[in-house]
């Protein structure tokens, strides 16, 4: 029998996707890889499918998404980026053997090395968040407006001001809370229907 599991948050730029598998992390967290094969499943939809995945490597998994974390707040906050957290990413970068190759169809996909373990597959998500917290790429780490999430996205918008992580998500619930809150300040019963 398959426990139920919370659902993957996924997104258009794979290091903060990666970071999205913890949400809440200023409120009551979730944890969406609680098992080694959460993990397994997040990676093959993530196109870096594995063979097999331990606790032992699960762990390291959080510990380089944390230090992902850690490193993309203090770039979107302008501050100095956190040592540990800048080994960690730097290490699992340099531990994996995965070859960009190009598809039939002008795609790029990564292939793992033959052994297709999680190491190989922890040094793409290494190697994504360098690139987008180097400045390399066409947009702009910011944190969440929600208070109790603060996750740290990459803004590609024209005007750069997007403001949460997830508009299905943190978004729409800062959206009602805003509805509610005036419906009160007018003295009208709040109407559950925001959309
Ligand atoms: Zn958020």
């Amino acid at each position: 029998m398959r426990a139920e599991f919370p659902e993957f948050r996924l997104g258009n730029v794979l290091a903060t996707s990666f970071t999205a598998t913890l949400t809440e992390r200023q409120g009551d967290a979730v944890e969406r890889i609680p098992t080694p094969h959460r993990l397994i499943d997040w990676l093959a939809v993530n196109d870096l499918a594995v063979d097999s995945c331990t606790t032992a490597q699960l762990d390291l998994a959080r510990e380089l998404r944390e230090s992902i974390h850690a490193a993309a707040t203090a770039t979107a906050i302008q501050d100095d980026l956190p040592a540990s957290a800048v080994q960690v990413i730097n290490d699992c970068s340099a531990q994996g053997r995965a070859a960009a190759v190009l598809t039939p169809g002008g795609k790029r996909r990564w292939q793992l090395s033959s052994a297709c373990s999680v190491e190989d597959a922890l040094s793409v998500i290494a190697a994504d968040a360098i690139s987008i917290i180097a400045g390399e790429r066409d947009g702009k780490l910011a944190l969440c407006a929600s208070p109790t999430c603060r996750a740290a996205f990459f803004d590609t918008s024209q005007s750069r001001t997007r403001k949460w992580c997830d508009m299905n998500t943190c978004g729409n619930r800062q959206k009602k809370a805003r509805f509610h809150a005036k419906q009160r300040k007018n003295g009208t019963a709040a109407r559950a229907d925001v959309s």
